[in-house]
This record gives C-alpha cells, structure tokens and sequence, in this order.
C-alpha cells in the first residue's frame, strides 16, 4: 500500500509530502535492514528497527508498515515502490519525450567503457525509425558508423568515456562493475537532466537491481533518482536505443585511435584473438602498456602475460 502522491510535471517528480509508506516482505524488509544496517538506531515505541540515512529515516513497524521519511525519502523506497508505481511498464516504451541511457565495452578487453544519455521527443520518432534506430542490435559496426553522425547532429546527448587508466584504478580499489556503471550512469543523466528538457521518463538499460544501483551512487550529491528500469531496454525504447548506438559509435572511434597509436589493429571481445594481438602488443611496448589500452582484471591478462 503507498500513501505516497507524485505529480509528473514538465520532467520532474515533486514529492507531495517527504513520507512513504509501504507495506514490505519479510523479504524486503530484510534487505533494506541489511543494506543500510550501519545507521541502525534505537527503534521508537511500536517499531522493529529504525535506521537514520543520509536524508532519510526508515522506521520499520511491527503492523508490518515501513515508513521513509525526509528528503530523500523516495531515493531510498523506490526500489520497492516499482511494482506499485511503475505500472505502464510496458507502456514505458512509447512514452515521450524520454531520457534514456545504456553503455558499451564492458565485455571488450581492449578500449574505454563508453556511457551516454540521450533525449528523444515526439518529433524525433520518424527520423530514428528510418534509420532503423529500432534495430539497434542488428546493425552492423559499419552501418553504426554511417548513422550515428546523422543521430548526434539532432539528438542532445551526453557521453562519457572512462578510459582504461582509470578503469583499472578504480578495479584496483576493489570498485565492481556494477558501481562503476552506475556511477557513470548517473553522471550523463545528471549532466542532460541539467539541460532541462521538458521528459516524461528518465529510462537506464538494467543491469542491476534498482535497489543496488541507488545504493552504489548514494554517496553522491548530483544524482538522478526518478529513473525507470527496464531490462532489453534498448529493443523497446529509442532513447537507449539512441544511447547504445552513440556509445558503440564512440567506442569505435576510440578502438581505432588506439589501433593508429598502437600500429596494430585492435580486435573487440575477450576471445583469443584478443590474447594474441595482447603478447604482440606486451612483445613490442611492455606488459605496463596494457595498463593503458586494457581492462586488466579480465582473464585474458593471466593468459597474456603466463608465457
Ligand atoms: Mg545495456
């Protein structure tokens, strides 16, 4: 049950009141309590447990309520309110004007991480759906670089490329994929929703639970919080399907200027082609040159650098 009203107006969601309430699973109520447990507090009178959150205080009484309080109240139920609010999910798709975002190159050993947003109206439907937007996984590399020039000079997007340097940095501090896909998630769709275009969803391609994805970026002060999620968002919605072209395009680009630096053509993947060109590329710069070009965590490294 949620007591909880939003309005949807011009983009943004305005609480009416900071208080949520909702009635969780024993489940549910576990893994908030686990998630959060380090802000437990002595629960008032009637109350299994109490945990006072940056922004938020979540009471969990024993008639089974649990109550999300201050100003991040939402940030904190979302994840459990998607079933009860989020129901249009399979609406979600021709709903516009829309935010969308998806990213590329996780599963490549060689070349950046590449994230973007983008931003589609109404208006833009034909012009996407002639340049077969909608089939984004069947395009070809080829075929993305031909259409993504047309995209990028009408879509507002945002992009950003984490280059492998940093990649491994941040490995190197026990950082995991999924944090660092939020977190570079939440940083385009902070820095479009900025440009205040008027949007009716703010959509990411799932790759997490959405209760993991929020608690990965809680710590930061620039965060979008009134995202939908949507699993193969891509095939349904043609903001993420904008998103994933553009950052497959970009990635492109990047591969190639690694190549024309490297003077040996990168392959995509983590197969053993990749291991191949790696020992040519160890043989000629260094092993420290992977460091520069490669997602070192991978297991292609041990196999690069075992003979
Ligand atoms: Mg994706």
């Amino acid at each position: 049950m949620c007591y909880f009203t939003i309005i949807v107006f011009n983009g943004t969601i305005e609480c009416m009141s900071n208080v949520i309430t909702l009635k969780l699973t024993h489940a549910q109520e576990a893994k908030l309590y686990e998630a959060w447990s380090e802000n437990a507090k002595t629960p008032p009178q009637y109350a299994k447990w109490q945990l006072k959150c940056e922004n938020c205080v979540i009471t969990c009484y024993t008639s089974g309520k649990t109550v999300f309080q201050g100003k991040e109240a939402n940030v904190y139920a979302s994840p459990f309110m998607e079933e009860e609010l989020m129901q249009p999910k399979i609406a979600v798709k021709d709903i516009l004007p829309q935010a969308g975002s998806d990213e590329v190159g996780t599963g490549d050993y060689f070349g950046p991480i590449v994230v973007t947003a983008s931003y589609v109206s109404k208006e833009n439907i034909d012009f996407l759906l002639n340049l077969k937007v909608k089939d984004s996984k069947k395009l070809s590399d080829e075929q993305i670089i031909q259409i993504v020039p047309k995209i990028i000079q009408k879509i507002p997007y945002q992009t950003f490329i984490l280059k492998n340097k940093e990649y491994n940095l941040r490995k190197s501090e026990n950082m995991n994929m999924n944090q660092m896909k939020a977190i570079l998630h939440n940083k385009v769709l902070y820095e479009l929703k900025k440009k205040n275009y008027p949007y009716q969803y703010i959509v990411v391609d799932q790759f997490e639970p959405a209760f993991s994805y929020y608690k990965h970026i809680h710590t930061s002060t620039k965060k979008v919080d009134d995202i939908f999620f949507l699993t193969k968002a891509e095939d349904q919605c043609l903001s993420v399907a904008c998103s994933s072209l553009i950052s497959r395009y970009i990635f492109l680009k990047e591969m190639n200027s690694l190549s024309e630096s490297l003077g040996i053509n990168l392959p995509k993947g983590a197969g053993p082609m990749v291991d191949e060109v790696a020992k040519k590329i160890v043989e000629k710069f260094g092993k420290e040159k992977l460091n520069e070009i490669a997602k070192l965590n991978f297991k292609n490294t041990d196999k690069i650098l075992s003979n």
